[in-house]
């Protein structure tokens, strides 16, 4: 494990990352974060260094109060952990609000606490007097304050509510920072303002106020990002945001997105330079716990950020990496990819074998046939983009005329079924040189269970192909070249727990089309042993 170097310790970052994936981001619709989760997520986070993580809000739920119980027990190397709450209740004395007593009770370093900017809300939601509100947040604060605790204020509605009423806007943030906020955060809750605003705003209440300001926006207009930059631009120091962009609606500001933008268009310290590197590593793993499958197209991180299409454009990054990516997609881990599709020539076949770590060059004399190959499969619907490991054995089985390391003999499958359930079962027949294995499986369905005795009959002679996983399986309908008969296109994905790679089958039959992209995705694990 390395230690970062005494420089970044040193260093205070000029952009403060303030992490609200597990507070925040868990609003998200399709996210349920269980406690073992969240502490997974922290200590990655931790170790990746940003300098805030919000846990979540002590008051709202045991869940909560439970992971704030367990991270106490963690040292963390970078992070300070963060409890979230509303201001103290109206006509409540701060000491004897449950909700404060809660907060102090998860014991963190920081306390957040949101109250009102807008007058709207405070009249009509809270239905509090403007004085009141005012004094709801200087007495939050300054409890927390004079329990020792770093605490910063999130104004909720911070650009609306300076629109609709300036001169109140600014009482609640001079309110918070005479209690002695460390930091005001203005937010656009709503994710409405565009970046115009945003600058125009945050810059004014850099000029009236003397703590430090924060930025929190949300995405409902795409400007999410976009209007986080705007914030720093005009003098935001904190920045607050969700790994993926998670969260409620259209999700938070995304800081898989803001972190790069930070560090490489801005030119502004944040993380340690060391974790930019590991932020497609990051993000990948939040979007595994909470059960989601990465977006290939999100910026910086995504698979597709940095893919090619097309011979010209193949043909040139293939020579001038740099032509037509805005930064080496490896300062964010991330890697350039060459797609190949009808499109591509010889140049995109070349650039992707290489990436492959295949031995094909322009002068090799397979090529010739190789692309003939590739042109007459796409014809029947073939198709190679999310399937390169097809493409690299069909490169191979062309280069080395090798004997194939096993075959499939024959195979069954049935169904049966009644009202209630129903079972498929597949049985297959392989042979490995002059041996042969005979297996049958269950599955929830035809491919389910013909993977199943594929898998089985093989590990006999292949032990290793155990641990292979079907993790995501495409069945899409297409129209052949020829017009007639509609083919199914099956696209599997198959990991070993560290790589992940696509296979692909074609055929008027399903089970037929999936048994090829399964036969695939085999060989292929055992070409790259
Ligand atoms: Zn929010």
């Amino acid at each position: 494990m390395g230690f970062p170097a005494i420089a970044e310790i040193a260093m205070k970052p000029e952009v403060e990352i303030y992490d609200t994936t597990l507070r925040d981001g868990s609003q998200g619709e399709g996210i349920n974060f269980s406690v073992m989760d969240k502490l997974r997520i922290a200590e990655k986070l931790d170790a990746f260094g940003v300098h805030y993580i919000e846990g979540g809000w002590p008051g709202s739920n045991p869940k909560d109060m439970e992971f704030f119980k367990q991270i106490r027990r963690r040292k963390f190397r970078n992070a300070k952990v963060a409890a979230f709450s509303m201001t103290r209740r109206k006509g409540l004395r701060v000491e004897k609000d449950d909700l404060m007593r809660q907060m102090l009770e998860a014991e963190t370093p920081v306390i957040t606490i949101v109250g009102k900017t807008w007058l709207l809300h405070v009249l009509e939601v809270l239905r509090a007097t403007p004085d009141e509100n005012l004094a709801m947040i200087a007495d939050s604060i300054r409890f927390f304050k004079d329990h020792g605790k770093t605490v910063f204020y999130d104004a909720e509605h911070s650009f609306d509510g300076y629109k609709n009423e300036p001169e109140y806007a600014l009482a609640t943030w001079q309110a918070a920072e005479k209690a002695g906020a460390d930091g005001i955060v203005l937010c656009d809750t709503n994710g409405g303002c565009l970046p115009v605003e945003i600058s125009r705003i945050t810059a004014l209440a850099r000029g009236r106020l003397s703590a430090p300001i924060g930025i929190h926006t949300h995405n409902d207009c795409g400007f999410g990002v976009a209007n986080a930059i705007a914030g720093i631009e005009a003098g935001a120091t904190h920045v607050q945001g969700t790994i993926n962009g998670y969260g409620e609606r259209t999700g938070n500001c995304n800081l898989t997105s803001v972190i790069p933008a930070v560090a490489l268009k801005l030119g502004k310290t944040c993380v340690p330079k060391s974790s930019l590197r590991k932020l497609r590593e990051l993000s990948l793993f939040v979007d595994e716990i909470a059960n989601f499958k990465p977006d290939p197209r999100q910026p910086w991180v995504g698979a597709t950020a940095f893919a090619h299409k097309g011979g010209m454009h193949a043909h040139a990054v293939e020579r001038l990496a740099a032509s037509y990516e805005h930064i080496h997609p490896e300062t964010v881990g991330n890697s350039r990819r060459v797609l190949v599709s009808d499109m591509s020539g010889r140049s995109n076949v070349l650039a992707k074998a290489k990436e492959l770590g295949l031995k094909l060059t322009a002068d090799t004399p397979e090529l010739r046939t190789i692309l003939a190959r590739i042109k007459e499969l796409e014809s029947q619907g073939l198709e190679f983009e999310a399937a390169e490991a097809s493409l690299a054995l069909l490169v191979q089985r062309q280069l080395r005329h090798r004997e194939l390391p096993f075959a499939v003999e024959s195979y069954h499958v049935s169904m049966r079924g009644d009202h209630s359930s129903s079972v498929c079962e597949a049985t297959i027949r392989v042979r490995v040189k002059d041996k042969t294995a005979h297996t049958v499986a269950d599955g929830d369905g035809p491919v389910n269970a013909l993977d199943g005795a594929l898998r089985q009959a093989l590990s006999r002679f292949f032990p290793q192909l155990r641990k292979l996983q079907l993790t995501d399986y495409k069945v899409r309908i297409i129209d052949s070249a020829t017009g007639t008969a509609a083919k199914t296109r099956v696209l599997i994905t198959t990991s070993d727990g560290t790589r992940d790679w696509g296979t692909v089958g074609v055929s008027e039959n399903i089970i037929t089309a999936s048994l090829q992209a399964l036969v695939d995705s085999m060989e292929y694990a055992l070409m790259r042993r």
